[in-house]
């Protein structure tokens, strides 16, 4: 008789622990399960598919450091990301016309882009640098020896990096395709000098190169890296709450290490974010 009673106490002892443990005012959906997804609701997400150790489409997913996050918000949202190829050109049209909910691609914060798209953000700074050929054969070691008719340089089109390229290095005999695995390609085959973009693009395609491909290493802008939204979405203060709390617990520190971190020895400290209107 004793022990009937004893085992329904016991019972309602562990129902009210668990009942606190949940009552302590969690806004987001996660349930800890990870990988579930309560609404079922699908967020679509744009982000690049050819570049190395931020987002590339294998036969098992899209893989990298923008995928991860772009995972990991969607997952604390309750809804389920379906990706899609964005490149650079394209990213603002995607926001505005809903094709894509959210642009995670290596995607600049920047004024212009404002007055198309919301950024919440930043998650990552980035700074502009320039990819040779190993060992350097035209002596490249900055933007300057980009201003001129006899260095080909290749970026992409719609990219932060074509106009600062454009406006500082006025006289530079520039290429542009729509990718940057395209620039890299180009210059495997002889038809560019340099490559110019993000420092940590052409790390992972100089990592990815086999040693064909070295970075000159002196950056020369600043390239706060912020997530896409349509303008006025709600989903931007929403993604600034879940960056700061994945900043706070450690788990931006993980994605970092589990993806950049393969090439990068040193993880940063998370960029303040511009809570401006939340
Ligand atoms: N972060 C720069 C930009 O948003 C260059 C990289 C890219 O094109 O994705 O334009």
């Amino acid at each position: 008789m004793k022990r009937m009673i004893r085992i329904p106490l016991l019972l309602l002892a562990f129902a009210m622990f668990v009942a606190a443990c949940g009552d302590d005012d969690d806004t987001s959906s996660d349930d800890g399960t990870g990988g579930e997804t309560p609404s079922g609701e699908t967020l679509k997400v744009g982000t690049k598919y050819d570049q190395p150790l931020f987002g590339v489409n294998t036969p098992d997913g899209v893989v990298g450091f923008d995928a991860e996050i772009a995972r990991f918000i969607a997952d604390e949202l309750g809804m389920e990301v379906a990706f899609q190829e964005a490149v650079s050109a394209n990213r603002e049209t995607f926001l505005e016309n809903g094709t894509v909910d959210m642009v995670v691609a290596t995607y600049t914060i920047n004024d212009e882009r404002k007055e198309q798209v919301d950024f919440a953000g930043p998650y990552y700074i980035a700074g502009q640098d320039i990819m040779v050929e190993a060992g350097n054969p035209k002596g490249i070691t900055g933007i300057d020896d980009l201003d001129s008719a006899d260095i080909k340089t290749c970026t992409v089109e719609g990219s932060t990096s074509l106009a600062n390229l454009n406006s500082m290095a006025p006289d530079a005999a520039v290429t542009t395709f729509d990718t940057y695995s395209k620039c890299a390609d180009a210059m495997g085959q002889g038809r560019v000098d340099a490559v110019t973009t993000d420092n940590v693009i052409l790390l992972g395609l100089a990592d990815e190169s086999d040693g064909a491909y070295e970075l000159v290493e002196n950056p020369f802008t600043d390239e706060p890296y912020g997530i896409g939204v349509a303008k006025g979405s709600e989903l931007r203060c929403q993604i600034n709450e879940i960056l700061q709390a994945a900043y706070d617990d450690g788990t931006w520190a993980q994605i970092y290490e589990d993806t950049v971190g393969a090439v990068a020895s040193v993880t940063p400290d998370p960029p303040a974010i511009d809570n401006e209107g939340c």
